[in-house]
């Protein structure tokens, strides 16, 4: 993907993205890493659309994010799985195919039974997301996003609610989204997944890109704060 930020800041009361210049061209996979208030959740929130920046621009594949047709290239991931609590994991994901991408019912079904049989949730998808494991509802919630045939996913943080156990099942299950033709643009603090699946890694640090290339920096930092990080943070 290509991916250019110019002169982005952003404020809430305070500023927290300070000016950042950025651009990135033929990764399919990328990390966004960084201690918790550098930044990150705002950074992928303005990337995805869901939030516009107080000053300067983001073009990914070309388009400015803020147009309006950049919202149905993407899926987003939250940290908690936000599904609607009284559908069933099936019916969450066939609402929003009825309502936002005018599929019939029975076009919904079979695309949301496609995606959950690819999340291995298969034999859960008439439960409701209370009475299934935090991880199968984070699989559910990724078989969401992806069921409105995004070009770009982003995830932030999809594990920070799951002990290790599920964390290692969601992960798992994203690796193998591997080869579907996605991009992915996912916050995580789990180091080996960034490994395993990024093919670019960018280290936050107060607001600002501190660092960023290829995974293989993670073994060998520039910079003091991302060394202290890694240090904090195996
Ligand atoms: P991260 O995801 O890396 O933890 P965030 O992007 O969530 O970082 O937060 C960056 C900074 O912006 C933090 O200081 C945080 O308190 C602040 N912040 C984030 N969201 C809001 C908000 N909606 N309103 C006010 N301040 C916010
Ligand atoms: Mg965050």
């Amino acid at each position: 993907m290509r991916i250019e930020i110019k002169d982005l800041s952003h404020e809430y009361d305070v500023e927290v993205l300070h000016d950042l210049n950025f651009f990135l061209e033929k990764y399919k996979s990328v990390a966004i890493i960084g201690v918790s208030g550098s930044g990150k959740s705002t950074l992928i929130r303005l990337m995805s659309g869901i939030e516009k920046p107080t000053k300067g621009n983001i073009f990914i594949n070309g388009m400015n994010v803020s147009d309006e047709s950049h919202k149905k290239r993407v899926g987003f991931v939250f940290q908690n799985h936000n599904l609607f609590p009284h559908l069933s994991l099936k019916k969450n994901i066939t609402l929003v195919l009825e309502k936002t991408r005018n599929k019939t019912q029975e076009e919904a079904n079979e695309i949301a039974e496609k995606y959950l049989n690819m999340l291995h949730l298969s034999d859960q998808m008439d439960k409701l997301p209370k009475n299934v494991s935090g991880g199968q509802a984070q699989r559910a919630s990724i078989a969401r996003a992806l069921s409105i045939n995004p070009e770009i996913v982003f995830l932030d943080e999809p594990t920070a609610s799951l002990d290790p156990i599920l964390t290692h099942e969601v992960l798992t299950a994203v690796e193998e989204l591997r080869d579907i033709g996605k991009e992915f643009i996912f916050v995580t603090h789990v180091l080996s997944f960034v490994h395993d699946f990024a093919d670019y890694v960018v280290y936050m640090y107060q607001g600002q890109i501190w660092e960023h290339g290829l995974p293989q920096i993670l073994d060998n930092p520039k910079t003091q704060e991302l060394k202290d990080f890694m240090r904090k943070v195996r």
